[in-house]
């Protein structure tokens, strides 16, 4: 651009007046401005109108008073140039306007020297080139947003959108710093990329926002002077700490999200421009845009990620291979189960070189046809698995693998990949058969317990136990049991060879396990289940001597294991079991089972032995059955634990009604009655008498004489029910009295008698004499019936009454019985008699059927003190003939109907209205009766009389 000003010394137009010059300067358009040295304006041309100065008004304003305080340094080199006497051209800055904005004009300028030649001024012109600078800036900036925008679309990740940002920030805003802040999930600002920063700025200032998070419409905060911005004291000390002395704020909104910010920094205090606002707006618009998607596609990209990540570390092995079979992609599970180091390797492996190290079995162990392979089928576009077991050819391992492929399909419906996928299963598999392996163990158990209830005979039970366990658990099997001093036998061998079952007995006879180490004396010792993985290895601790040694190896056990027998804390013995090729070593699992199958022979053992105890008690139980004494057991809970049968007689109560239930629930006021029991405190202790207590049994009374013996575990009592001995106990004392009644009277009668006739001085008159004498005859005669009667209960009593059957009409001796009666027949009383002619003859013994009727028509005059009828009679009754004598007198209740005819036994004497007697009549008859295989009973109401009747058989 050509200069305008003037030329100080020009030699073309020197002839041209001054005021042309002038006039020219003052119609120019450009700024003119002649300054002194000092830079303070002397002349300023009336141009400066266009920008809203008065010149006048600019006389002395210094230029650095003009220049826009960005442009300063610009404006101060342009200074010294032209004080170093050298011109400037085109230099571009900022000049205020009168209003106080600025506008950029381009300077040209150079000095005016005086006469002397010395600089005396400087001269500038400036022309507007605020438009063409605006245009420009606009450039820069669009610029800026298209780099931005360009370095964003060849970014990948997040960070690198940030820088990008960043440079495409300063270099638009000419900031001297900036960084760009972004919200974490909790809505936190946190620094995600910056520059020229310290830590400690970074690390003060993080987190914080100026917005509230939530806000709708953020908009940019700007500060010029963070001195006088009114901070909180901490944040404007870091800030000038740190040297900033402007901020700008740009929040990053999207889709009325807060998701970030930016933020510029001036060093030195700046007024920030609406282009600089507006660019970091753009920008940070853009920003958040590409934030977004690019958080998006990270998420993308971190979920592929992940899914590789998955791919790599799942333990299936998952291959994708083409149509040929080359394998494009595996992961690193594929390569563990081919054997490989890397997936590198097993990409780079030859197709099918696997077939050569490896063989293919199906689940039976037969070779698998490869064709049949899922990943072969999936080529013809089949799915499928398989389940496989693979063994390496030269180490011999095996893997189970559950393989299956799928084909993946082109759009036209060929194939183009096959996915496999081959989970390694043999540790599964291995469960599976350990798991078989103790469902066998367990069905073992349950059968060996089901030998040991079912027989009692131990011994045959342990030999069912060996013959159940070898050869299916164990290859050998030996049961030494402890005797009573301790020393071992041994009670079963067993071996799956029947030869060696011999030499193992053999070796047991000649070397029982006495060596201390034997694992039968580990495992006795110790209590505890010994396992010996390797036999062989340890034959030689295990011996007597070298030939034993030899032994033990020839028996070929592979492994081991012994069981202590121990049942309710005793050592009973061991079992030992061994293994033998090809049978599968015992290992850990085993040693659980043996220990139970131990355990449980301990109880079969065991019971063996209580039952053997039991036996012998239950022998004493048996007896206790027959016995007639009463024996129950009561233990020490007062529980009744054993009720023998005449127990449950006598006490009226069923053993399995009176066992298991409290003794005091059964018997009426035990805790009373068992105190008053004599009881001897132990078997041995001496006998103690029993004591006859009453005791109360279905509402009537019992007397039991009883005792009872205390042991450990409870008090065993018997008895012995007196109830009937102590009646007749009572009758005979109560017989006694009667007798002795009844002895009297008729003694005080005949001796009354007796006395008045031998009285000489007493003139007795010839009938009442007679009348004496009559009392003394017939109370002798009731003398002697009473004497006969006791008499004759007592020959009943001894045995020694006979009967002597004979034909006998039984008309006639019924005739001469009621003959004999009438005479002490009483007024008011009736005796009939009905004795049918042809009545036939019958079996009995005449006098004593005599003796039985007289009784009965005896009693039947004695009971009717009221008088009546009295009939008797004699008939045919079937093969038998039938007496019959009916009274209307007191009658017998029926429930002592039975009863009356017992010895001593009389009706309660209210019921009798006092009638004597000796309650041994009936008695005497029954039994008579008896002997001649007749019968006798009675009938009554109770009170309209009695009918009694007698059967004897005919002859
Ligand atoms: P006693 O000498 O007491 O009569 P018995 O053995 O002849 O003895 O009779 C037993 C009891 O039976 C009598 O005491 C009486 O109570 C009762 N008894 C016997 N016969 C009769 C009867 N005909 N009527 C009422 N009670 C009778």
């Amino acid at each position: 651009m050509a200069s305008s000003g003037i030329e100080p010394h020009a030699s073309a137009a020197e002839n041209i007046d001054d005021t042309v010059r002038r006039l020219a300067v003052e119609r120019s358009h450009d700024l003119v401005v002649l300054c002194d040295l000092e830079g303070a304006i002397v002349y300023a041309s009336p141009a400066w109108h266009s920008i809203g100065w008065d010149p006048r008004e600019l006389a002395g304003v210094t230029i650095r008073e003009l220049v826009h305080p960005d442009d300063l340094g610009v404006s101060s080199a342009v200074g010294e140039q032209l004080g170093a006497g050298a011109s400037v051209d085109g230099v571009t800055v900022r000049l205020r306007r009168h209003d106080g904005t600025y506008t950029w004009f381009e300077i040209n300028g150079s000095g005016v020297l005086g006469e002397d030649g010395e600089l005396r001024f400087t001269l500038g012109t400036a022309r507007d080139v605020g438009e063409r600078e605006e245009l420009r800036s606009r450039l820069r900036d669009l610029d800026a947003v298209y780099r931005f925008a360009d370095a964003v679309a060849g970014a990948s990740e997040l960070g690198e959108v940030l820088e990008a940002a960043l440079d495409a920030l300063l270099e638009a805003t000419g900031a001297d710093r900036a960084s760009i802040l972004l919200s974490d999930e909790e809505n936190v600002m946190r620094f995600r990329a910056w520059r020229d920063l310290s830590d400690e700025y970074r690390a003060a200032t993080d987190g914080h926002s100026a917005w509230a998070p939530g806000e709708k419409d953020p908009q940019p905060i700007l500060v010029e002077d963070a001195a006088a911005a009114g901070f909180e004291p901490w944040l404007e000390e870091i800030v000038r700490n740190e040297g900033i002395a402007a901020l700008a704020f740009v929040p990053l909104v999207r889709r009325d999200q807060l998701l970030g910010k930016f933020m510029l920094y001036r060093n030195a205090p700046h007024a920030w421009s609406e282009r600089e606002i507006l660019l970091a707006r753009t920008i940070a618009n853009h920003l958040a845009s590409v934030t977004e998607r690019t958080r998006a596609q990270q998420a993308l990209h971190e979920s592929r990620e992940q899914l590789a990540t998955i791919l790599r570390s799942v333990d299936e092995g998952i291959t994708v291979a083409d149509t040929t079979g080359r394998l494009l992609y595996a992961n690193d599970a594929s390569a563990r189960q081919f054997g490989r180091a890397s997936v590198e390797e097993l990409l780079a492996a030859p197709r099918d070189e696997w077939e050569q190290t490896f063989e293919i079995l199906d689940a039976d162990g037969d070779p698998f046809d490869l064709a049949q392979l899922p990943s072969r089928r999936a080529y013809s576009g089949e799915e499928g698995s398989s389940i496989l077991l693979r063994r390496n050819r030269e180490t011999g391992e095996e893997r189970w693998l559950d393989v299956s492929a799928n084909p993946v399909f082109r759009p036209d419906g060929s194939v183009e990949l096959v996915v496999n996928v081959s989970r390694d299963i043999t540790a599964e598999r291995l469960a599976e058969r350990r798991r078989q392996h103790n469902e066998e163990q367990v069905r073992f158990l349950a059968r060996a317990s089901e030998l040991l209830v079912a027989s009692l005979g131990w011994e045959e039970t342990v030999a069912a136990i060996a013959s159940l366990a070898v050869p299916e658990l164990a290859g050998y099997l030996v049961v030494d049991l402890l005797d009573d001093d301790g020393v071992l036998h041994h009670v079963v061998v067993a071996h799956a060879d029947p030869e060696l079952t011999d030499l193992v007995e053999e070796l047991r006879q000649k070397y029982p396990p006495t060596v201390p180490s034997h694992p039968v004396q580990v495992a006795i010792r110790t209590g505890e289940t010994q396992l010996i993985p390797d036999l062989q290895a340890v034959s030689e601790e295990m011996a007597h001597d070298a030939e034993h040694a030899r032994s033990i190896r020839r028996i070929a056990n592979t492994s081991g294991i012994v069981a202590p027998l121990i049942a309710r804390g005793r050592m009973l013995g061991a079992i030992s079991l061994g293994t033998i090729e090809p049978q599968r070593p015992f290992d850990e699992s085993d040693r659980e089972m043996a220990t139970e199958l131990a355990r449980r022979i301990s109880l079969a053992l065991d019971n063996a032995r209580l039952f053997a105890a039991a036996q012998e008690r239950a022998h004493a139980a048996e007896a206790l059955e027959y016995v007639a004494d009463g024996v129950f057991l009561v233990d020490e809970l007062g529980i009744v634990r054993l009720w023998n049968p005449t127990a449950a007689l006598s006490l009226q109560r069923s053993a399995s009604d009176a066992v298991g239930r409290p003794i005091a629930e059964l018997v009426e006021g035990w805790p009373s009655l068992s105190s008053r029991i004599p009881v001897a405190s132990g078997p041995d202790a001496a006998a103690t008498r029993p004591e006859t207590l009453p005791v109360e049994v279905d509402g009537q009374e019992r007397w039991l004489s009883i005792s009872a013996v205390r042991f450990p575990g409870g008090t065993v009592y018997a008895f012995r029910d007196m109830t009937d001995e102590r009646a007749v106990e009572q009758l005979k004392t109560d017989f006694v009295a009667t007798v002795s009644h009844e002895l009297r009277t008729p003694l005080a009668a005949i001796y009354g008698a007796a006395m008045t006739l031998r009285h000489r001085e007493v003139a007795v008159e010839q009938d009442q004499r007679e009348r004496l004498l009559d009392v003394i005859s017939s109370e002798s005669n009731r003398l002697a019936r009473i004497v006969n009667d006791i008499l004759w209960a007592s020959r009943l009593e001894s045995g020694r009454m006979q009967v002597e059957i004979e034909r006998c009409d039984a008309a006639a001796i019924a005739e001469e019985v009621v003959e004999v009666a009438r005479a002490r027949v009483p007024e008011g009383l009736r005796l009939l008699i009905d004795a049918p002619d042809g009545l036939p003859a019958i079996a009995a013994d005449p006098d004593k059927l005599r003796q039985v009727l007289a009784n009965l028509l005896d009693n039947a005059v004695k009971y009717s003190p009221d008088g009546g009828t009295i009939e008797f009679e004699a008939s045919r009754s079937g093969g038998r003939v039938r007496f019959r004598v009916s009274d209307e007198g007191l009658g017998i209740p029926p429930a002592e109907q039975d009863r009356i005819f017992e010895k001593f036994f009389r009706l309660d004497p209210n019921l009798t209205r006092g009638v004597g007697g000796t309650g041994l009549g009936l008695y005497i008859s029954r039994e008579l009766v008896t002997r001649m295989e007749g019968r006798i009973w009675v009938v009554s109401d109770g009170h309209t009389g009695s009918t009694f009747f007698v059967e004897l058989p005919i002859a």
